[in-house]
């Protein structure tokens, strides 16, 4: 197994930030890189808010608090990323994005450095395809909020080693979190099952079998999830969750996976959900 000192974490939105805060908080040097400095600059104030939560509930001290975000250095040129053991993709759920990425981290990362990815429902194997070392290709599929969630899903790719995969397995459990071993198929096993109860959520509230609020309460009082399918939704993103449909669609091949029209429409709108400020739900600030 490769000794890891330094991380590199590509995105700093929603998931980028929270992973590069585990590392951190776990010891680990970490270079988070993003496309533009605003997007830097909101996800390094999201750590810093997200430590400082910790801090007021007692987690973590003020010290642990400054020693994480002194282990945290923002940039927007890749090319740093050459000290880097380690580099965890979490840039936008786009194949094309994601494979010009896994080129470039491939020429820029040492030759024992593993790149993984966070996608939620792109092949591994694919994005591994992009490089000269797919054997040290792999998914590290977190969850939101990742500070919060145990689960990591450690996704293999048809040509993933088993020392990336031991090497992967034993890094999560040094982040605090539980790996579960996936193989890659579209969707692995959480999107893949997640995503159409989602989509069929949306569905009866498009042929008006019931309202985004009694669809929420049939699984929180009935299944007893914490959330009902169309909170969950607009939590993690309508536009991520059409995405992912599409992944879905066009790995599997299935006419169920058919995203949802009125998703569709959503999306278009801008309604994005939580972060819009309007999906399912109305959202303040
Ligand atoms: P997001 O839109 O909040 O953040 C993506 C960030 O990546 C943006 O800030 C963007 O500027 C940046 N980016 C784009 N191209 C880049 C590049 N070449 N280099 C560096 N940064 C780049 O998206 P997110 O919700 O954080 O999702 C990121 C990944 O994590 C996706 O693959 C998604 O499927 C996956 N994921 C999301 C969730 C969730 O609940 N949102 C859960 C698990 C996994």
């Amino acid at each position: 197994m490769i000794d890891i000192k330094m991380v590199g974490v590509l995105g700093a939105g929603t998931m980028g930030n929270g992973i590069a805060h585990v590392f951190a908080r776990s010891g680990f040097g970490v270079l988070l890189c993003e496309v533009e400095q605003q997007f830097l600059n909101r996800g390094i104030e999201t750590i810093r808010k997200n430590l400082d939560r910790e801090l007021s509930k007692g987690k973590i001290s003020a010290e642990d608090k400054e020693l994480a975000l002194g282990r945290i250095t923002g940039t927007l040129d890749r090319g740093a990323l050459a000290e880097c053991d380690f580099a965890v993709e979490a840039a936008t759920e786009r194949f094309e994005v994601k494979a010009q990425l896994f080129a470039e981290l491939d020429e820029l990362l040492p030759a024992h450095a593993i790149l993984a990815s966070n996608t939620s429902s792109i092949s591994i194997t694919r994005l591994a395809a992009q490089t000269r070392r797919p054997e040290q290709v792999i998914g590290m599929h977190f969850f939101n909020p990742v500070p919060v969630m145990k689960l990591v899903e450690v996704i293999r790719g048809l040509q993933t080693s088993q020392t990336t995969y031991d090497t992967v397995k034993a890094l999560s459990e040094r982040l605090g979190k539980t790996p579960v071993e996936v193989n890659d198929a579209a969707g692995f096993v959480s999107n893949r099952v997640l995503m159409p109860l989602l989509n069929e959520a949306m569905y009866a509230v498009m042929e008006g079998v019931a309202t985004a609020q009694a669809v929420d309460e049939v699984f929180k009082l009935g299944m007893a999830h914490p959330m009902g399918p169309l909170t969950l939704a607009d939590f993690i993103g309508l536009d991520v969750c059409l995405d992912i449909m599409r992944v879905l669609q066009d790995g599997l091949g299935d006419p169920k996976y058919r995203p949802c029209p009125l998703l569709i429409r959503m999306v278009d709108a801008g309604w994005l959900g939580r972060k819009s400020g309007r999906g399912f739900y109305e959202y303040d600030g």
